[in-house]
């Protein structure tokens, strides 16, 4: 997977590409990862890259003729990459979404700054737009470190076995089981019995009743979009009578 990310702040992507998991997929070449300065590709003197919004009021807008240009270039090199535009107004970025990211040959993402980019980019080059929940972000540059990361993370061989996405929240649609290391207890609370007991079809189930206990807790709203197997069924009504009688 080749990522290519357009901004007016590359200084920004020191660091955060080049630790632990991340910098191993580069290292493996199993992803690449190229960064843009949009200001290159204004043509003035200046290197003007906002101006003013038409029609007036607060903050700058990023100019259209350098963002394009930039565009056009990297296309140029990747005919087969998409471009992503990140945006509050854009599709959540959720695992799903992830997932099917992480399908594509290449991503190109463009990082907006100020009060985002000319409407006529979107228009002309936006093949999708993400965004990362809704709050307002100074710029793109965190929302494109979120997107590369997390995309990633599911590229075959990034992980190695004993770090298996397959576990992860959101994977198979709930959210993951509590984690405990060493030492078995600390600060007063003891690690469940269960996980002691060595015994690999009780661990599991202790497991994915949690998940079931947690996902039902705190989104909820995941139970809906998932098919729940009999035993979910049977743990889901074993947890709502121990939250009975814990009332
Ligand atoms: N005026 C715009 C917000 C601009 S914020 C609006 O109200 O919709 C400046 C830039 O930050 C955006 O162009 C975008 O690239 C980025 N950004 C801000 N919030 C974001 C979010 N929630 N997800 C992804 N990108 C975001």
């Amino acid at each position: 997977m080749i990522f290519d990310v357009l901004t007016l702040f590359p200084g920004m992507f020191l660091g955060p590409f080049d630790e632990s998991i991340i910098n191993r997929a580069k290292d493996k070449r199993l992803i690449d990862i190229s960064l843009h300065n949009i200001r290159d590709w204004a043509a003035d003197r200046h290197q003007t890259a906002d101006d003013a919004p038409y029609g007036g009021g607060a903050g700058m807008v990023m100019k259209a003729e350098p963002l394009a240009a930039c565009i056009c270039a990297v296309k140029a090199m990747r005919p087969n990459s998409t471009v992503i535009l990140t945006s509050p107004q854009g599709r959540r970025l959720t695992h799903r979404v992830a997932s099917e990211l992480s399908e594509k040959e290449g991503l190109i993402i463009v990082c907006g700054r100020y009060e985002g980019i000319d409407e006529r980019i979107r228009t002309l080059y936006g093949e999708d737009d993400i965004s990362l929940g809704d709050f307002v972000l100074s710029g793109g540059e965190i929302a494109a470190m979120a997107i590369v990361d997390a995309v990633t993370r599911l590229i075959p061989g990034v992980l190695g076995s004993s770090e298996s996405a397959e576990t992860d929240s959101f994977c198979d649609g709930l959210l993951e089981y509590p984690h405990y290391t060493r030492p078995p207890e600390f600060g007063g609370l003891a690690v469940p019995e269960t996980l002691l007991s060595g015994n690999h079809e009780l661990i599991r189930k202790w497991r994915r009743k949690e998940s079931l206990r947690k996902t039902r807790a705190v989104r909820p709203d995941l139970l809906n979009g998932i098919e729940l197997t009999r035993e979910d069924r049977r743990m889901l009504a074993e947890i709502e009578l121990e939250d009975a009688s814990a009332d």
